[in-house]
């Protein structure tokens, strides 16, 4: 569309015509394009088996190649023995297009909100992974289809991590000798100060972390039992999506206590547990990412915490697929971050 301004020549009028309020088109500024037409992509699989992190990394790559305008194939970081970690980003490529309230493009120039979601931070927990590689493919291939998820990937941008510490995936908790969500604070792992510079440049507005298991999301503090500052937006927000997902909400600093993750059966052997005493837990992902201004939770995915099967993936995908879009909607936007 072409925007003609005409301006009015009054030298020969002696009585000009009321004026128009004045234009406020700068002329350095033309007006944008037209949105491109919205095409679905086709994307070969939606959901993939569990797959080693090699696979992964074609997976990725193969999705990239099949929807090109709406992906970003990239590494952040490298670990301790030399893998790249990767991350891939779901976006309209068009990144200034947004859809209205009527479902049409029309030209934003707000940014658009960022979220971080991440898998096997905890290696030995292939089963977030699993399910987080089912909700890209799902994504994608509901672009132009879907309309919620449309105005999703038109209206954030969503980064994906499958894998944060591929040096340990898929069998160790621990990894460069620590538990990798309780360092960082001391940063003593590669991946954890990988994932920290990768967040200070996007500054996320919401991040959601995959583990296994418990079907429960977790959310500040894990350090302090004293309600965050968001407490009541957590609440909100988190509530319908656990709803959704028909999982349970508790605050970090509640998993090893009676109404935890352990309730019932105990599932781990805390020495000196009582049930209903608080046992903090510091240096976690969570209360990171929230003191940097994101709302963070933790989503403790399924029954177990081996390699799942194909079934098991689909079966905990269309559990929790629409509370983590309500949470791609609400999240970025429910707390105000700090300066
Ligand atoms: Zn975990």
């Amino acid at each position: 569309m072409v925007l003609t301004i005409l301006k009015p020549n009054f030298k020969n009028s002696k009585t000009p015509e009321p004026e128009s309020p004045p234009i406020s088109i700068s002329p350095e500024t033309p007006p944008p394009p037209p949105p491109p037409p919205i095409e679905t992509p086709n994307i070969t699989t939606q959901i993939p088996n569990y797959l080693s992190y090699p696979d992964i990394i074609k997976q990725l790559k193969i999705w990239n190649e099949e929807a090109p305008r709406l992906t970003e194939v990239g590494v952040y970081g490298k670990t301790s023995r030399g893998q790249d970690i990767y991350f891939i980003r779901v976006t309209n490529e068009h990144t200034d297009l947004a859809l209205n309230d009527q479902g049409n493009g029309i030209w934003n120039v707000e940014p658009k909100s960022k979220v971080l979601v991440t898998g096997c931070i905890h290696g030995n927990e292939p089963h977030s992974t699993a399910t987080i590689m089912a909700y890209i493919g799902s994504m994608l291939a509901s672009y132009g289809k879907d309309d919620k998820i449309t105005s999703l990937i038109q209206g954030r941008e969503i980064f994906f991590v499958p894998v944060v510490s591929p040096d340990s995936y898929p069998r160790s908790r621990y990894v460069d000798g620590v538990d990798p969500n309780r360092d960082f604070e001391n940063k003593r792992s590669a991946p954890i100060r990988e994932v920290q510079k990768f967040f200070l440049q996007h500054k996320f507005d919401a991040a959601w972390s995959g583990h296994t298991w418990g079907r429960v999301f977790l959310y500040p503090w894990g350090k302090s039992m004293t309600p965050c500052p968001d407490d009541a937006v957590y609440r909100e927000v988190m509530d319908e999506v656990a709803q959704l997902c028909q999982y349970r909400l508790i605050r970090a600093c509640e998993m090893y206590t009676s109404n935890g993750l352990n309730n019932p059966p105990i599932r781990y052997g805390m020495p000196g547990w009582g049930g209903g005493e608080f046992r903090p837990i510091y240096g976690t992902e969570m209360d990171w990412y929230y003191g940097h201004g994101a709302f963070a939770v933790v989503c403790e995915y399924g029954t177990h915490q081996r390699i799942p099967s194909h079934s098991e993936i689909e079966s905990e995908f269309n559990r929790t697929f629409k509370g983590f879009l309500y949470f791609l909607e609400k999240a970025p936007l429910a707390i105000n971050r700090p300066n």
